[in-house]
């Protein structure tokens, strides 16, 4: 059972569905891990032991009855607790939502418990989603499998470090600004952002509405295309879900990158990258180019400016799409009913953490009158500039190359001021201010033995012609395979 908890997703699925191993002694198994392991890693806000057993016994029940069951049926999952969940506590990681439990499930979440997929519990996260490395995480901290003095990442801290510490098959995470893809490369997995609009937003609380995706974290490129082949597709829910048809993705994994072209670039992320980054970046892309893909150099000027752009239209979002947190309707409320304005600034006080309000005071003086002109506006002018960089770029490669963040985990407390945080993001953003897909994936590790992500960005909707230059370049190597040695894995 230990080796089959480390394996891939789509192992487990074969392995449940030809009966050698049962949906209930593998949730089981996944259980006991949490149990025992989960307090020193602190990824998970909520485990739904009975829930789960519920679960895994229903797909093995329809099994032997010979009922046709999803793809997914009997892998144990996590949700990054930003995610909408029927009847299980959901708390965005923050004290504003403490218990509160949703009358409703989340579009992706009921298309998971469809295909027969088991629902473990719910993952820690940067309150919000607000954050680079899990430590604002109102809640508790959350720490990296491969060294436990380091941040995990953000802001699906705990859908990457469960995933990596075996704590869970698989999991979904939510991607912004980088959240999905920038955990994914400090804990060594394959994360995938997809598309704007490929996977419905219904049930995902919102911080930033056109940027937000929902995506895998993986420990292959094809446990990430099995799980978006589940969660993408059309959703009348959410206007801005594309009906465009669902392609068997894990079909893409078998194609191998040869004649496709690479596009590299420093103009995206500066300079700043730290050596063993940029060494095992040269060296991904060398063993690309021996498997049969190409290199070549691209520009993308105006993506130099992501980082002020995303951080002014993201806390502009935000600051509206929070205010529906007063008291009213959902969690904490503070102060005397009868006193509303007073309660709205008690509550709201209380509940948001000091990054969230840092956030929704930077984006309401973004969207001041008098002030649209020359912050909103000229940034969403400048997010235009940045999807024509990429489009134009597109015409002369398949996938664009490049670190995903500029250094490996740091350690709790390294990034002192919230502008050294926000640096942390340089390379992931200009993917979701153009509602590009990308992916990270492990190419190495460094000197003191801690992962290395490399991003690959592809046009819209070409999900395939990522998962396919994953899935190559894990064949050619084994990096994707090395596990951390907490809770006993190698
Ligand atoms: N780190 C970025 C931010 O804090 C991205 C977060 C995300 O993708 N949710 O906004």
């Amino acid at each position: 059972m230990s080796d089959l908890i480390s394996t891939s997703a789509c192992e487990q699925a074969r392995r449940v569905a030809e009966k050698s191993v049962s949906a209930a002694e593998l949730c089981d198994a996944y259980l006991a891990r949490i149990d025992t392991l989960d307090s020193e890693l602190g990824s998970y806000l909520l485990v739904d032991h009975e829930g789960a057993r519920a679960q895994a016994s229903a797909v093995d029940a329809a099994i032997a009855s010979g009922d046709a069951v999803g793809p997914l049926a009997g892998v144990p999952i996590g949700l990054k607790d930003l995610l909408v969940t029927k009847g299980l506590e959901t708390t965005a990681g923050s004290k504003i939502l403490k218990g509160w439990v949703p009358p409703y499930e989340g579009e992706v979440v009921r298309k998971l418990r469809n295909c027969g997929a088991v629902v473990l519990g719910k993952l820690n996260l940067d309150e919000f989603a607000m954050g680079s490395s899990n430590e604002h995480s109102a809640v508790k901290l959350c720490k990296n499998p491969w060294d436990l003095e380091r941040v995990p990442g953000g802001s699906s801290g705990g859908s990457a470090a469960a995933v990596s510490a075996s704590l869970c098959a698989i999991s979904l995470g939510t991607d912004t600004g980088g959240s999905i893809r920038q955990p994914a490369s400090f804990c060594g997995l394959v994360g995938l952002k997809p598309t704007y609009g490929r996977v419905s937003r219904h049930g995902l609380i919102a911080y930033a509405s056109s940027f937000d995706q929902i995506g895998p974290l993986a420990k292959s490129a094809e446990d990430a295309a099995l799980m978006l082949e589940v969660i993408a597709g059309a959703d009348v829910q959410d206007a801005t879900c594309s009906t465009a048809p669902v392609p068997r993705y894990r079909d893409a994994c078998a194609q191998n990158v040869k004649g496709l072209t690479i596009g590299i670039t420093e103009e995206m992320g500066g300079h700043d990258v730290d050596g063993p980054v940029s060494d095992a970046i040269s060296a991904a892309l060398a063993d690309l180019e021996n498997a049969g893909a190409k290199l070549k150099r691209i520009s993308l000027p105006h993506t130099k400016y992501a980082l002020p752009t995303y951080y002014l239209l993201a806390t502009a979002e935000a600051s509206s799409n929070l205010a529906r947190f007063d008291g009213v309707r959902y969690g904490l409320r503070c102060g005397d009913d009868e006193a509303l304005e007073e309660m709205y600034g008690m509550t709201r006080d209380a509940g948001f953490g000091p990054e969230v309000k840092t956030r929704i005071m930077l984006g309401t003086f973004a969207l001041r009158a008098g002030y649209y002109d020359a912050y909103y506006k000229k940034a969403q002018q400048v997010r235009t500039r940045i999807a024509e960089d990429f489009q134009n770029a597109f015409f002369e490669v398949d996938v664009i190359a490049s670190p995903t963040a500029p250094t490996t985990a740091f350690a709790f407390g390294a990034k002192k001021t919230p502008i050294d945080m926000y640096k942390a993001d340089v390379f992931t953003l200009s993917c979701n201010l153009a509602g590009l897909p990308g992916l990270s994936m492990n190419c190495g590790f460094d000197n003191t033995g801690m992962p290395i992500g490399l991003q690959l960005l592809g046009a819209p909707m070409q999900e395939e012609m990522l998962l396919r230059c994953a899935a190559d370049y894990q064949r050619h190597t084994d990096w994707h395979t090395r596990r951390p040695s907490f809770g006993g894995q190698s």
